[in-house]
């Protein structure tokens, strides 16, 4: 399989999803023949490497154990042919891309004299994985899931064609700045890993700012409170605030659609007629304080004015 990157251009970077033992594991293909000829073969190994371990940090994975794969090591120990550092959680992970450089580094030392200078560090190797949501049986779709960024379909559970369009995407601001909902899609689905890094601050757990139900990575969604398009430079700079992680359980949902919305420190649900589970969730959310208020006052203001669905005539905060 090919790495695409987060734009969908094909990355020279080939590798596999397969069961090794009881794991699923990363394949990653060497780098080969001669650049500029048609032996060459994976020349951006690196950068698909670098890819593919930021998805799998994306995905709150752990990298267990790792090693050179190469058929000059088969017959190796895998003990002899170790990488490090592992084992490696990536969602507490920083600096991925230092991460990849220095797994990568560690192939040169695998099969030297001790003392030698360093060899290949673009070898065959081969991640042993454990990643949320995914067993042995599901090692196709982390395959297909890793080779290309997440689309919005797959990553948004309970989002159907039966469900309402955003109320917001009929007036969206001026400055709305692409040409379709896909390139909005796009858009935000780029920033994501960004905004929740940021968001996460390394934490593989955190409570959901509506909730403050504390969940694992993977069931939290970094959501922004002033849509991106509408926001200045100094304001999508502004991570900390901007967004916030809102859980995959519900919470990302009604905030996004407008059912909810923050005045004055607290959450505001709508009063508009839902159907009873969906009134039931806004009445468990309906006052709760919001971290960090006054940072945010002006996002969900924001909010308030563009996306929320109001509260009757009278009662719709200012
Ligand atoms: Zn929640």
């Amino acid at each position: 399989m090919r790495v695409f990157d987060d734009e969908g251009a094909e990355v020279d970077s080939t590798f596999m999803i397969e069961v090794h033992g009881d794991d699923l594991s990363l394949v990653v293909e060497s780098r080969g023949g001669t650049v500029g000829t048609a032996s060459a073969r994976n020349t951006e190994y690196t950068r698909g490497f670098t890819i593919l371990l930021r998805r799998l940090s994306d995905l709150g994975a752990t990298v267990t154990d790792a090693a050179v794969d190469s058929r000059g090591t088969k017959n190796v120990a895998w003990s002899d042919r170790r990488l490090s550092p592992v084992p490696a959680r990536l969602g507490e992970i920083a600096d991925i891309d230092e991460l990849a450089k220095a797994l990568m580094r560690s192939q040169g030392r695998v099969g030297q004299e001790p003392g030698a200078k360093g060899g290949n560090t673009t070898r065959r190797m081969r991640l042993l994985l454990d990643v949320p949501g995914y067993t042995p049986d599901d090692a196709t779709r982390l395959e297909r899931d890793l080779a290309h960024a997440p689309a919005p379909e797959q990553r948004r559970p309970g989002r159907g064609p039966v469900l309402a369009k955003p109320k917001a995407d009929d007036d969206l601001p001026a400055t709305y700045d692409g040409p379709t909902d896909l390139a909005v899609r796009l858009m935000r689905r780029g920033e994501q890993p960004i905004l929740r890094r940021g968001l996460l601050q390394g934490r593989t757990e955190a409570p959901c700012a509506l909730c403050g139900e504390v969940l694992p990575v993977n069931a939290l969604w970094a959501a922004h409170i002033k849509r991106r398009s509408a926001c200045t430079e100094d304001e999508r700079r502004d991570l900390a605030n901007v967004a916030m992680l809102a859980c995959l359980f519900g919470c990302d949902w009604l905030f996004e659609l407008g059912y909810i919305t923050g005045a004055d420190g607290h959450y505001v649900a709508t009063d508009e007629a839902v159907a009873p589970a969906i009134s039931a969730r806004l009445d468990s959310l309906d006052g709760r304080a919001i971290p960090g208020w006054d940072g945010r006052a002006s996002y969900f203001a924001w909010h308030r004015e563009h996306v929320f669905r109001g509260r009757g005539a009278t009662a719709k905060p200012a």
